[in-house]
């Protein structure tokens, strides 16, 4: 008999929680300390969506998105979640740049970057201090007909290089463009240059365990392998799920799907306005990507000085767009030491990122798409060799995933790494006005993704569904 994943869930919920993302993990974490009744489905055989990772023999354990978030993750895990979850957060020092216009390494925050750009950019000083007050005074409500390449352009015309540094480490954080408004990149790098990179000690999986513990504190229950496959709507207002057969009554329901496929799918068309409508098949999902996951055998360690991230390219000039070509010039190898697993055998491990379009991958055969995948793994290596010398005789494992790998674990339509582009996020936040109690929170517009802007989504859209249901609860 097929096991029965829903057998504790209960007939009636204040709250649904569709998809266990950070944002969604975060969501329903802020409503269970609150009191409510939260029940948190995920379609996976674990937690994290995107923030995930996994095992393979011989001791080694691969993250995939963890590759550095900005210092605002201590704050935001100490409130929402918990002082241990916070106190593992710890930087990343070495930031590496390797491409054909310069070769560097940077603890990556406003301090060390002022540095580079007067000392080694030769760029006046005063222009450095402008720029990051420029960006660091960006927000939400600010001109967004401005683009990165219109704020770059005011402040180093002509500087290809310049804009290289500042703007290729946020193309791999959040899929931005110079196309896309200047506040998507602000924000982000302005969170960034705070106080640099930092990571996860123990890794996902630890993270992800610590947060499962967390919401049973807080009297959340949790179905995984659990698919919900519609929101229920009754006279305009959301009525439920329908999950593995069963409706599942609740008062409110918070989606961490695909927005998309949220409103697309498993809410259907027929429940919002026209206006609505044509806002959200305007919303253009933003890119997926490619990863190889590469072991050092157990006896082979790799000097510090390697670098925590290397943003590696051999383009000559900086293009946004090749950055998505399947002819794949620029990578972004993260390196784990023993230290990022303490309790672990000590292991080194390598996975290269680069973004990709799931178009270049989607259509073909099951025998084009192997050979593309062994490319793939080849040509990293090759890369990778001038960083780790004779990698290929010091690897234990490797392997690779594509955007169809992210489209098949996460339902994220066309493998979307960093949700949407920036118009979704206006249609993530309308969504209760076309149907009461229907709350999206996922990575969308650029801004709300990444492991702290999911979190900090998370919490935005759990205080709605609070402030929603207290009213209703005293009739206002
Ligand atoms: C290769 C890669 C590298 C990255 N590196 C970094 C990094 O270094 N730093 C960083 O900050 N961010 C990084 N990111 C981005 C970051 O991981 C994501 O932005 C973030 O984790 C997304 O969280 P989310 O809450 O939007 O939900 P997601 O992680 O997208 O999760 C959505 C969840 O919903 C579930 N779901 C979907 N549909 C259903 C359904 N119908 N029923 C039940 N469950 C459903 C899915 O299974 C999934 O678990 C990276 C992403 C990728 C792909």
């Amino acid at each position: 008999m097929p096991r029965d994943f829903l057998k504790n869930v209960k007939p009636v919920y204040d709250v649904v929680v569709i998809g266990s993302g950070l944002a969604g993990l975060t969501a329903a974490n802020v409503l269970g300390r609150a009191g409510y009744r939260v029940l948190l489905l995920e379609q996976h055989y674990k937690l994290g969506g995107l923030a995930t990772w996994f095992k393979r023999p011989g001791g080694y354990l691969f993250d995939v998105s963890l590759h550095g978030f900005p210092h605002g993750m201590i704050k935001s895990c100490r409130r929402y979640w918990t002082r241990e979850i916070a106190d593992s957060i710890v930087q990343l020092k070495h930031i590496r740049f390797d491409n054909p216009m310069f070769s560097l390494t940077t603890t990556f925050d406003r301090e060390d970057f002022t540095r580079l750009l007067v000392t080694r950019f030769h760029v006046a000083p005063e222009t450095v201090s402008q720029f990051f007050d420029t960006v660091r005074a960006m927000n939400f409500y600010d001109d967004q007909s401005l683009t990165s390449r219109g704020l770059f352009d005011r402040f180093f015309p002509q500087r290809e290089d310049v804009i290289r540094l500042l703007m290729e480490p946020i193309v791999y954080a959040n899929g931005s463009t110079l196309e896309d408004p200047a506040i998507t990149y602000g924000i982000v790098f302005s969170n960034f240059m705070s106080k640099g990179v930092f990571s996860f000690e123990g890794g996902t999986d630890r993270l992800i365990r610590l947060m499962g513990d967390e919401l049973g504190r807080n009297g959340v229950d949790i179905a995984i392998r659990s698919n919900v496959d519609r929101i229920l709507v009754r006279r305009g207002a959301v009525a439920g799920v329908r999950v593995g057969g069963r409706e599942i009554a609740a008062r409110a329901v918070v989606s961490n799907a695909n927005l998309v496929d949220t409103i697309m799918r498993l809410l259907g068309p027929d429940h919002c306005d026209r206006q609505y409508l044509d806002q959200a098949r305007e919303v253009r999902l933003n890119n997926s990507s490619t990863q190889v996951y590469i072991a050092l055998k157990p006896d082979e360690m790799l000097d510090e000085s390697t670098g925590d991230l290397l943003f590696s390219s051999t383009a000559p000039r900086f293009q946004t767009d090749l950055l998505l070509s399947r002819d794949i010039t620029s990578r972004t190898f993260s390196f784990y030491y023993p230290r990022a697993r303490p309790a672990a055998p000590p292991r080194c491990l390598i996975v290269s990122s680069t973004n990709a379009r799931f178009e270049d991958w989607a259509h073909s055969s099951p025998k084009e798409y192997a050979a593309s995948k062994r490319d793939l793994i080849e040509s990293t290596l090759d890369a990778l060799d001038r960083y780790v010398p004779d990698c290929r005789a010091r690897i234990a494992h490797v392997e690779a995933a594509t955007p169809r790998t992210f489209e098949h674990y996460t339902r994220h339509l066309g493998g979307a790494s960093f949700g949407t582009k920036f118009e979704g996020l206006a249609v993530s936040r309308n969504l209760s006005q076309q149907v009461r109690g229907l709350y999206h929170a996922g990575s969308v517009g650029i801004i709300m993704s990444g492991w702290l802007g999911a979190i900090n989504y998370g919490v935005i859209v759990a205080n709605d569904v609070d402030a929603m249901l207290s009213r209703a609860a005293d009739g206002s």
